[in-house]
């Protein structure tokens, strides 16, 4: 937490007329949205790297994404800002497999394909009924203005599903699986309003990986950035208070004791990390999530579908879901080695479910054994991330904070006199990340010059 400090730079102390803290998705937005409008600014970033929650290490030669995550070629945001072309995405199969009653089973997506149509209708994952629900969602879901979605009245996405008449056992075979890998949570007591939302992504667009990793997209965003825009491995630690009586540039501390003024003052750090740095708290539940890597040699065990995402239909279990991911992008593996991503529910951040790591790997073993048979023992782990703070419960669009967390950020921007951009503004996701951080910096341009042209849709 910061101590307060008063507006009294020492001389030569540098000026910058916008300072934004976070290289996240947000944070980069926000810069390349005032780059593109000539104002000048200076990102200080806590890490090695720019992405935030967007990281991907390079280890023995594999590509390894911190935490499962995937690119959505429907995030219309992100064409502000991303080539796509150069990202170079490669798509997931599309449709999902489903691990159920120790088999494997093939639910196609028929808006993506029609041929799968089939593989759909004839899987014995959910009843006809089950299947002629899903597509009618799809349609309702692809059909909502985004506004509309999250402007709906707010409801757990289980009670949402209960009440449009999809069994019992279709939400446990494959909505609990497929959605609580989305929300990182799988009781579904996520607001139906991000449900609805990553439905209709998932009904327009495909989902994709960039083929050098999901730090592809973060790199490609700051790539036009100069070294004196962007500063790494230093984080901001204090600000001078607002004095509405004698309104002066922001004293900024950073982590090496060096002071920076700035006229303007983005935070682009996750809220409660913003608020906590103020001296302030914000309580708001975070959705935890465990990714771990394995890899070898050789063939794909028999008859998978190899660029598919699988999913745990079983109801036990602490396997959320898996992906052979260098069959979907090559490059996260080198020539010769395939590269499996693990994503575990998360019962396995309780302490009580394992007391050990190991003990918790050996229970990701026996799974893994029981899918894909004998292989799995040279199978090698390469690494393993725990993310507790990876999505937040809900955010300024959705969930039963929201309200909570309006009324807080209200009162933080009055009394400190700051700009805040973060995906929490948004719909906790990259697209909601890259819009929060143009929307603010649109703002800020608002205030600069109140003719500013761009549209703020
Ligand atoms: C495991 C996982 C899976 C996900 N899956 C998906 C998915 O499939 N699809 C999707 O759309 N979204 C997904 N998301 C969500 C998406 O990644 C985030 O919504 C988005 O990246 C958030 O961006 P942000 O800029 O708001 O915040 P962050 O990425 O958290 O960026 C904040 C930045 O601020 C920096 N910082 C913090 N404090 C300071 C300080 N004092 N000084 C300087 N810098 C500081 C941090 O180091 C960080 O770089 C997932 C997230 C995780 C973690």
């Amino acid at each position: 937490m910061m101590t307060l400090k008063t507006n009294e730079p020492t001389p030569n102390t540098p000026t910058v007329p916008v300072l934004i803290v976070g290289a996240g998705l947000a944070g980069l937005a926000c810069a390349k949205t005032l780059q593109r409008h000539g104002v000048p600014f200076l990102i200080v970033e806590a890490d090695g790297a720019v992405g935030g929650r967007v990281q991907s290490d390079v280890h023995h030669g594999f590509t390894l994404d911190r935490g499962f995550q995937a690119f959505n070629t429907a995030y219309e945001e992100a064409r502000h800002f991303l080539d796509f072309k150069a990202l170079n995405l490669q798509a997931f199969y599309a449709g999902a497999v489903i691990r159920h009653n120790g088999a494997f089973h093939q639910v196609g997506d028929p808006f993506r394909d029609l041929r799968q149509l089939f593989t759909g209708l004839f899987s014995s994952i959910g009843t006809l009924k089950d299947k002629l629900l899903t597509l009618k969602l799809s349609l309702y879901a692809k059909g909502l203005d985004e506004s509309a979605i999250f402007q709906m009245p707010e409801q757990p996405t289980l009670s949402f599903l209960q009440d449009y008449g999809f069994s019992e056992t279709y939400i446990q075979q494959f909505f609990k699986p497929f959605y609580g890998g989305v929300f990182l949570e799988n009781t579904l007591k996520t607001s139906v309003r991000k449900f609805l939302y990553t439905f209709k992504c998932f009904a327009h667009g495909s989902v994709t990986l960039p083929q050098a990793g999901m730090h592809a997209i973060p790199q490609q965003l700051s790539q036009s950035f100069g070294s004196h825009e962007l500063w790494l491995n230093r984080s901001v630690v204090e600000l001078s208070p607002f004095d509405i009586q004698a309104p002066a540039p922001r004293t900024v501390t950073l982590s090496d004791g060096s002071e920076i003024l700035a006229n303007f003052v983005i935070f682009a750090t996750p809220l409660a990390e913003t608020f906590h740095l103020l001296g302030e708290s914000l309580d708001v539940p975070q959705n935890a999530t465990v990714n771990l890597y394995f890899s070898f040699e050789g063939r794909l065990p028999k008859g998978l579908v190899g660029d598919a995402l699988y999913l745990n239909g079983e109801g036990t279990g602490i396997i959320q879901h898996l992906c052979f991911i260098s069959e979907v992008a090559s490059d996260y593996a080198p020539r010769g080695k395939h590269l499996l991503s693990v994503t575990l529910n998360n019962v396995t951040l309780k302490e009580t479910a394992f007391e050990t790591a190991s003990q918790r790997d050996a229970q990701v073993r026996h799974e893994l054994h029981a899918w894909f048979g004998d292989s799995v023992k040279n199978w090698v782990k390469e690494a393993e991330y725990v993310i507790p703070h990876a999505l937040s419960e809900s955010t300024l669009l959705y969930g039963e904070n929201a309200p909570h967390i309006q009324a807080s950020i209200h009162r933080l921007q009055a009394k400190w006199n700051i700009l805040l951009a973060s995906d929490a503004l948004d719909s906790g996701s990259i697209n909601g990340a890259l819009r929060a951080g143009r929307l603010t910096a649109l703002q800020l341009l608002e205030h600069l010059s109140p003719h500013t042209k761009e549209s703020h849709a």
